[in-house]
Order: C-alpha cells, then structure tokens, then sequence
C-alpha cells in the first residue's frame, strides 16, 4: 500500500503531504511533537509522523475542515488543540463533502484529477474499512497562546476567515508560519447571502493581523501544495481584498475543476471570495 512522502524542511520540521491533495506538518521539541493538522485520513499518517521522531505528540489543529482533521482517528489519545470558534464545524457538512469514508471518497474523486492524477486508485484503496469519523474532543486554543514543546514554542494567531476558528502558529526557531488555509497558493471564503461583504472585510482584517507580524517570519508552510511560500504572499492577499473592498479591483466568476465561485488574482495570490464550491 502506498505511503505518504515525509522530508525535512527545517531543523527538526517536517512535512508530510498526503499524496499532494493535503499537507500536514510535525514540528519536534526537546519535550514533545507537534503534528500540525492530520490530512483526510487516508492509510496511517501516524505511522508516518512516527518514522521521524520517538517524542510524544500533542495535535494542532490549523481549522476543523475534514481535509485536515480526517486523519485525527489516529491520534485520539493524545491532546489536540483546536480554536472552539470550528468546533460547530465537527458537526457540518463543509462544502458538500459529507463526513468520514463519504467525505474521504468524494475528496479523491474530485481533487484527485488535478492533485494527484497518476495514483488515485492507490490511494483510494488506503481508505479506512471501518469508516472512522472526523469527530473528537479539543482544547482551546486561542490568539496569544503559546505551545512549548520543550526548547521551541509555537504561538498561536486567531485569523477567522477561511473558517471562524482558522489559526496560523509561528515558529521562533525557524520563522515559519504554519498557514494552513488562512494564507495559501489559492484561499476560498465561503459566499455569503446577497454576496455579503462581511467575510472578505474579516479576512481583510486577518491579513492585516499577520502582516503586522511580518518581522516574526520569513516564509509560509502552508496547507496544500509548497510546502514552503515567501511571506509576501500575504501583502498580494491585503492588496487584493483592500481592491475587493474599496471597488478598486474587481473578480469573474468562474467554475476550475471542482471549485466555482467569483475569484479575483493579484500578483501571487488567488481568492475565491464569494466561493459556491
Ligand atoms: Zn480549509
């Protein structure tokens, strides 16, 4: 059965990618692991994460969407940190993808052609028999906390948006910002009734956020594709929605593989602002 790739992408740091539909990351301190989000779950990505370190692991959870928390099955005797704000998520059916092994197939069948066209079959048949669920206990995590894993810490940034519990976590040692889907190659913000401008006005806010923090970092892991983006990616996000916002800019909507909505580019960033799927 096939496996996910694990590499070293820093001292101690390692990305996993999940047969390139999604990434997750395992950040190693003298004390204990983190393993920063846990893909769909297909195969044992603990198994993965446990070829590289013999630490004891806690979970970060970047968002509750079930492309990074279908995995978490895995890891239910460990502690997992998760803004309460995505706890309501547990319980949705994001984007029409349905939970547990439904979710787990729709997501190869859709992201598959585009992601990983060559292996979909190999990866289909990692999907769990016995159809373990995306649900579990969490610990808040909130803006300002900080998670020591012994001689490393990682800080917790709230950054609502993507979802209302979305959270970057930055690392001192190495000046990377675990990103997840707050800021990534191509972000998506749900469309709201009457094309409500309220989300991108939040989003807009959260690039702010973190651009204020721009002197802490100098480069992206981020939740799919990379796994590595320079950080000014984020100004090309605050100077898309400040566009977006101020009517300077303007997007079309378009329908790309599985996502359609109206999108709008500017320099290296790509929003899919009023997303429909
Ligand atoms: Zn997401």
């Amino acid at each position: 059965m096939i496996r996910q790739d694990i590499k070293e992408i820093a001292p101690a740091t390692w990305w996993i990618s999940e047969f390139g539909l999604v990434n997750a990351f395992v950040v190693e301190g003298e004390a204990q692991c983190a393993i920063i989000d846990t893909g769909c779950g297909y195969g044992d990505i603990r198994v993965v994460a446990e070829s590289v370190t013999k630490k004891p692991f806690i979970v970060l959870m970047t968002h509750a969407h079930p492309d990074h928390d279908g995995g978490i099955y895995h890891f239910k005797d460990c502690q997992i940190y998760m803004n309460d704000d995505d706890r309501s998520l547990l319980e949705t059916n994001v984007f029409g993808l349905g939970s547990g092994n439904s979710f787990r197939r729709t997501y190869i069948e859709t992201r598959g052609p585009a992601r990983c066209p060559d292996i979909m079959d190999e990866v289909e048949k990692t999907i769990p028999a016995d159809n373990p669920d995306c649900n579990f206990q969490s610990i808040n995590v909130d803006d300002g906390d900080v998670i020591n894993l012994g001689g490393r810490t990682l800080e917790c940034i709230h950054t609502p948006g993507h979802s209302e519990g979305s959270v970057c976590y930055l690392d001192g040692n190495t000046r990377i910002l675990f990103s997840g889907d707050t800021v990534n190659n191509s972000i998506i913000l749900t469309r709201l009734p009457d094309n409500n401008p309220s989300l991108i006005e939040k989003y807009h806010k959260t690039l702010e956020k973190l651009w204020s923090r721009e002197k802490d970092f100098d480069v992206l892991a981020i939740g799919h594709g990379g796994p590595l983006i320079d950080k000014s990616i984020i100004h090309d996000y605050l100077q898309l929605t400040g566009g977006l916002l101020d009517g300077s800019m303007t997007g079309m909507y378009e329908e790309s593989g599985f996502r359609k909505g109206d999108v709008a580019r500017f320099g290296k960033a790509e929003l899919w602002y009023h997303c429909d799927a």
